[in-house]
């Protein structure tokens, strides 16, 4: 599988990070788990785009995870023409999320469903709400759920695809849990996003400092991967952003604690999982 880190960023705007939102192709299925601020733009730079998609899975409903979804059915829709149905899964709430987002763009479906006479029906979104601990099929990827932590947001899911022997968890916003790991256990990825509670607490904002109760950190992360015997840990939805010149710091914080691959980057960053890795 080929992960693409489409939106390194968090809600904090940055001209350089997308919002959260992560690219997963396996084969010629191409699944998006969570879509952020620009995510249409970065899955072109990414190679692929709404209309490729097999299906968009939802971890939570935070804005800054969903708040693009809508570019995401509209460029769907005009580009299989109503046609192709657009499964979305995500936890309970999901449903009324994407038929609340249908209103808001009532007036553009009708006037384009008014210009074009190729275009019948509006945006053809399949949402299938799912729980803790579900199994179901993506083509041939496996998908299978499990909850999350990150009150107040719940419920949260996290997933873990399998396909042609190699697996990647992708957990959304969460603290260490026994979901977590259930989902990254002997993973090839594991892809976490993350803050670096040291220099959060330094911030001298309430807002701020209130994410700290319901997010992972970098050091707990590495410790999940590790304990769980992930191979990879994937950082994104870095806070706060850092530069290229503070990767370093941040992987070696994450080394302290694991000794696999550990990724992180800018935006399509892409890590590539093959069949027959030895885990070790
Ligand atoms: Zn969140
Ligand atoms: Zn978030």
């Amino acid at each position: 599988m080929e992960i693409v880190l489409t939106g390194t960023g968090s809600p904090l705007p940055d001209a350089n990070r997308a919002g959260p939102s992560t690219l997963v192709k396996a084969g010629d299925t191409h699944i998006l788990v969570d879509a952020g601020r620009g995510v249409v733009m970065r899955m072109a730079g990414g190679g692929s785009l709404p209309a490729f998609l097999a299906a968009v899975l939802v971890t939570h409903l935070h804005s800054d995870h969903i708040c693009d979804l809508n570019d995401v059915i509209t460029t769907h829709w005009i580009m299989t023409q109503g046609n192709v149905a657009l499964p979305v899964f995500g936890p309970a709430g999901t449903a009324q999320f994407v038929e609340r987002q249908l209103h808001a763009l009532e007036a553009d479906i009708g006037y384009r469903i008014e210009h074009h006479d190729v275009l019948t029906r509006g945006p053809n979104v399949e949402v299938t709400e799912v729980e803790p601990d579900d199994q179901f099929a993506v083509n041939d990827v496996q998908v299978s759920t499990a909850a999350t932590v990150h009150a107040p947001a719940r419920p949260t899911i996290g997933y873990r695809l399998e396909h042609n022997g190699t697996t990647v968890a992708l957990v959304g916003d969460t603290l260490p849990c026994p979901g977590v790991d259930t989902l990254a256990a002997d993973v090839d990825a594991y892809v976490q996003t993350v803050i670096r509670r040291d220099l959060v607490e330094l911030i001298p904002n309430d807002m701020v400092q209130d994410i700290l109760d319901y997010h992972s950190g970098v050091v707990e992360a590495a410790q999940t991967a590790a304990r769980v015997g992930a191979r990879r840990l994937v950082l994104t939805h870095m806070v706060p952003a850092p530069t290229a010149e503070q990767y370093p710091e941040w992987i070696a914080r994450a080394a302290e604690h694991f000794d696999g691959e550990i990724v992180i980057g800018d935006d399509l960053t892409t890590v590539t999982t093959e069949q027959g890795e030895a885990h070790g």
